[in-house]
């Protein structure tokens, strides 16, 4: 049985009050959420330790949407995996297609920021996912591959358990515009297939393996049914809380 997520990933959004309301409504629904699905959230740097605080005793996790590779030291503006830990997340995304894309991080970079994050024992919610130039090329398979390859499949078997992927088309993010659930199961199954030939058929059988792009409450009931996709990482639909627990509730 693969780990059920619907994590929501809150971008440049949300100033403290603001997160502090959107907080308060899933907190007040929050068992209403089937128990096998994990619900996460993803505020800003400045809201981690608030959003700590104000979850200890819920279901929703705390996660971070970034994280410098290094431990510390003189890198102006960039928060470190013990800093992290320090305000209670143990969990961080890495490789959103925003970061790649905006601020340039480079497969090799995303491999050293996953080596440290695994080095503090810390759980990864790996994202990747194709441009619309790569799938009318029909390249979606080995761009997707290769992401893969590059900034993740170097590490131990043993650290897959610490490993969530998130498969999130370019072209879907922010657009309105969603994969159908048959591209995203068909893109999930190519993945446990890599998984399969790079490591083993065990380990590609329990990675959960989630869908992002333009998820909502209409379209998510019907992605979330297909075999191989395990949950979703959510934008903009995460930021009211009542589409994101609909969201949650499709299971
Ligand atoms: P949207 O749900 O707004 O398309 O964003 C998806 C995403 O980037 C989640 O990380």
């Amino acid at each position: 049985m693969r780990e059920k997520i619907v994590a929501g990933n809150w971008k440049m959004n949300c100033d403290l009050a603001e997160m502090e309301e959107l907080l308060a409504g899933l907190k007040n629904k929050a068992e209403t959420i089937p128990s096998d699905v994990s619900l996460m959230v993803a505020p800003s740097f400045t809201n981690l330790y608030p959003a700590f605080q104000s979850t200890k005793e819920t279901p929703i996790t705390v996660v971070a949407q970034n994280m410098h590779q290094s431990e510390n030291g003189a890198f102006t503006g960039e928060v470190s995996p013990s800093m992290l830990k320090s305000v209670g997340v143990e969990t961080v995304i890495l490789g959103h297609s925003e970061r790649r894309a905006i601020f340039n991080e480079t497969d090799e970079l995303l491999a050293e920021k996953v080596n440290t994050a695994l080095a503090h024992g810390m759980k990864v919610i790996f994202c990747f996912g194709e441009e619309l130039k790569d799938r009318k090329e029909d390249k979606h398979f080995d761009v997707v591959k290769s992401q893969l390859q590059n900034g993740l499949f170097h590490i131990e078997d043993s650290a897959w358990s610490n490993i969530v992927l998130a498969y999130e088309p370019v072209w879907a993010i922010g657009t309105g515009e969603t994969a159908s659930p048959e591209q995203a199961q068909e893109m999930h199954a190519e993945i446990r297939k890599m998984l399969a030939s790079a490591f083993s058929q065990d380990i590609a059988d329990k990675v959960s393996i989630l869908y992002g792009g333009s998820v909502k409450p209409a379209n998510a009931k019907e992605i979330f049914a297909k075999e191989d996709v395990d949950g979703g990482l959510i934008g903009g639909a995460s930021l009211k809380a009542d589409d994101f627990l609909a969201i949650a509730n499709s299971y």
